[in-house]
């Protein structure tokens, strides 16, 4: 189906994000740009611009468009910026971030979601690093970042995301048990110190890793 047909839902959609509190310009024009339809498997196509969560197989999921605003609001992000994502997924928030702009580097610790994820953002003519690892780790060989942003909720803040931030820099992470997270917005100050800010009451899938929950 061409991407106009989609056009309408799109514009929906934002009204719906505007309605929920997304007020960042940038984030709005930046989902108004991706195509989300082209992230979901064909049998759900026609709820791609709904405002829910939607199965990508592996027991995974593509986030509710009000998640991947809310968290990409955030991150305060700009152009330019070289922001981490730990869970590619579907590669719908990697997208977004670089329709804002930014340097993308995503880390999936599953290998079909990686690959397939990375075939459609190389379809669209995204350019974004991929790589299938423990993202609970980060991605040392291009850090530090001026952001990091997880997709999956953990029981903990992993201390290798916070060592891999700049000065300034914001890690946005769900954190809690495995029925509920609250969204942590944490910001690295100088002499290494963090303030946090608390957004309640988001479900996500585990953050499965080393820093993470155990598989
Ligand atoms: N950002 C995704 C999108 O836009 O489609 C959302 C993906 S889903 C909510 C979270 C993803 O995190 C899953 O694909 C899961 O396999 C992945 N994940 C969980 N733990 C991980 C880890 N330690 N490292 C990398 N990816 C992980």
């Amino acid at each position: 189906m061409a991407d106009s047909f989609y056009q309408k839902s799109r514009t929906d959609l934002i009204s719906v994000l505007r309605k929920k509190g997304i007020s960042d310009e940038q984030v709005l024009t930046a989902v108004s740009r991706v195509p989300r339809h082209e992230f979901i498997q064909s049998s759900l196509v026609h709820r791609a611009y709904e405002d829910v969560a939607l199965p990508i197989g592996l027991g995974q999921t593509i986030s509710q468009p009000y998640t991947v605003a809310i968290m990409t609001q955030s991150l305060r992000v700009s152009p330019g910026m070289k922001i981490l994502e730990i869970g590619t997924g579907s590669g719908y928030q990697a997208a977004v971030l670089k329709a804002a702009g930014c340097q993308v580097f995503s880390i999936e610790r599953h290998l079909e979601l990686m690959t397939k994820a990375r075939t459609t953002l190389e379809r669209l003519g995204m350019d974004i690093a991929c790589r299938c690892a423990d993202g609970t780790l980060g991605w040392s060989q291009f850090a530090p970042f001026d952001g990091i942003i997880v997709t999956a909720g953990g029981p903990l803040i992993p201390d290798p995301l916070k060592k891999q931030l700049k000065t300034g820099a914001r890690l946005v992470i769900p954190v809690g048990d495995d029925k509920v997270q609250n969204l942590h917005v944490i910001t690295r100050l100088a002499d290494d110190r963090f303030s946090t800010e608390v957004i309640e009451g988001f479900k996500f899938v585990p953050l499965i890793g080393k820093e993470g929950w155990s598989a």
